[in-house]
């Protein structure tokens, strides 16, 4: 007998027909006579009843079946006579796939900690809140790789581990099979790499960005999806050290037309996710997050801010508002400034551009007035920076000058230079967290508890 999804089978229940049921137990209550199962299989939120007459099974199976074990339910789909579902399933055969130790099952009360839940990360999809936010997570994922194909981005594969720090930030995890307890060092005293494993000093990626843009100066548009790696040691509730990270890459885009796509793209996400992700919205509506559903709905419904850099200082420095972090043309600004122009000042998205070339990247087209990039941060309410990106230096001469000067290794960056010596073109990208935005959709406030089993510093268990 074919076994039947709950989803399926609640979507579309056909009344009096034999069904087969396989998950795990959810609660048992009820009585001697008789007992009621709420049975949860993944493929949705809602529970499927089971109703099971006690004396037509054996007593020592029916004690076995506690909260956590998985069982396999045949039985008729009835309607049902109580409150809370439709339909039920009058149990005629069970068995029994594996016990659950009722003294032990870590998940038998409601109401857990999210400390506690990310502790038994192993076992934590099988609450409703986090069955909620790795379906979303996934549907995402999927609609990423929609959103891309329908409009004809490639998605390119970049490397995982580089001999190049694209951030220039030094926040990179070292990659040997080098012996750490007898480490060769040279004559000035260095390590001496050319016997590790590539011959040179390796990472892991922070960004996929460079490989990109080699990939969309001959493709055209393409799109990277893959695990980005940062040795930051930030303990917030919005930073990981290992995240997952989408990173378009378009030849021909000017700043506009990135900022067009960026916001573009994150309202085709939040708009299929409301139209294919409700039922987990409405539980995580309900009890994560009230505002949940209104805010998803307020930024599909409206335009983002686009302004400069220099003119969210103004707005900052004049705000009635001690900050933390001072405010000044120069800083980078923090999260409580971002969060300020976009939850207290604006009350939507905001597009900053035009950030001063002293704190970002080497790689972002200058601006005409020497001091400025042609840089876009996307600001989110509940999150601040969502999306990092800019419009690329094309011009060989200005592009090595910043090199130069921002003592960027050049040696290892002979290929990406390349690029502009070689048929270079305007052409712009951006990466979106992802992570950041399934924080944003599920209305979750710890990106702990988006991701199965977050990297965090000193946290690599599982
Ligand atoms: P932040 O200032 O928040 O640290 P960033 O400026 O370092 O961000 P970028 O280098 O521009 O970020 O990376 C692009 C995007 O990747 C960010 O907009 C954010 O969504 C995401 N991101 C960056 N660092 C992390 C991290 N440690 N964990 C999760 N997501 C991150
Ligand atoms: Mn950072």
């Amino acid at each position: 007998m074919k076994r039947f999804k709950i989803k399926n089978l609640l979507k579309s229940p056909v009344v009096g027909s034999e069904v087969l049921v396989k998950g795990w137990v959810r609660t048992k209550r009820g009585n001697k006579n008789i007992v009621f199962i709420a049975l949860n299989d993944g493929s949705t939120i809602n529970n499927i009843q089971v109703v099971v007459d006690a004396a037509a099974f054996d007593e020592n199976l029916l004690k076995d079946i506690t909260t956590g074990a998985c069982v396999a339910v045949k039985g008729k789909l009835v309607e049902s006579q109580g409150q809370g579902q439709h339909v039920e399933i009058n149990a005629s055969e069970i068995e029994l796939y594996g016990k659950s130790d009722a003294e032990t099952y870590p998940l038998q009360k409601k109401g857990h900690s999210m400390e506690f839940l990310r502790e038994n990360a192993h076992l934590r999809f099988r609450t409703n809140t986090f069955g909620a936010v790795f379906r979303i997570r996934h549907a995402m994922a999927f609609a990423i790789h929609k959103y891309f194909n329908d409009k004809g981005f490639y998605y390119l594969h970049t490397p995982i581990i580089t001999g190049s720090d694209c951030e220039g930030a030094g926040e990179m995890f070292h990659v040997t099979t080098l012996d750490l307890k007898k480490i060769p060092m040279n004559e000035t005293g260095s390590v001496d790499f050319r016997t590790d494993f590539y011959g040179k000093e390796t990472h892991l990626t922070v960004s996929g960005q460079l490989e990109g843009e080699l990939g969309a100066l001959s493709l055209g548009e393409i799109y990277t999806f893959g695990p980005t790696f940062r040795a930051e040691n930030s303990n917030t509730p919005r930073h990981l050290s290992e995240f997952w990270m989408i990173e378009p890459e378009m030849a021909f885009y000017e700043l506009e037309d990135n900022m067009d796509l960026a916001e573009e793209f994150v309202k085709y996400l939040i708009k299929y996710a409301l139209e294919n992700c409700m039922e987990d919205l409405e539980f995580l509506n309900n009890m994560i997050d009230k505002g949940l559903l209104e805010r998803l709905n307020f930024v599909l419904n409206n335009s983002f801010v686009r302004m400069t850099y220099t003119e969210a200082v103004k707005i900052l420095t004049t705000a009635d508002r001690k900050w933390e972090y001072a405010v000044g043309w120069g800083r980078d600004l923090q999260a409580e400034h971002e969060r300020y122009l976009v939850e207290e000042h604006f009350k939507r998205p905001v597009i900053l551009t035009d950030y001063p070339r002293d704190i970002k990247a080497f790689y972002m087209k200058q601006n005409a007035d020497g001091k400025t990039v042609r840089a876009m941060d996307v600001l989110f309410p509940g999150i601040g920076e969502i999306i990092g990106g800019s419009q690329r230096e094309e011009d060989y001469d200005k592009l090595l000058s910043r090199i130069k000067e921002m003592k960027m290794p050049e040696k290892d960056l002979w290929w990406y230079i390349d690029t502009r010596r070689f048929g270079s073109a305007p052409h712009s990208g951006f990466g979106l967290g992802f992570e950041r935005l399934i924080l944003f959709v599920t209305g979750m406030s710890n990106i702990r508890d988006v991701i199965p089993f977050p990297r965090t510093p000193k946290n690599a268990e599982f």
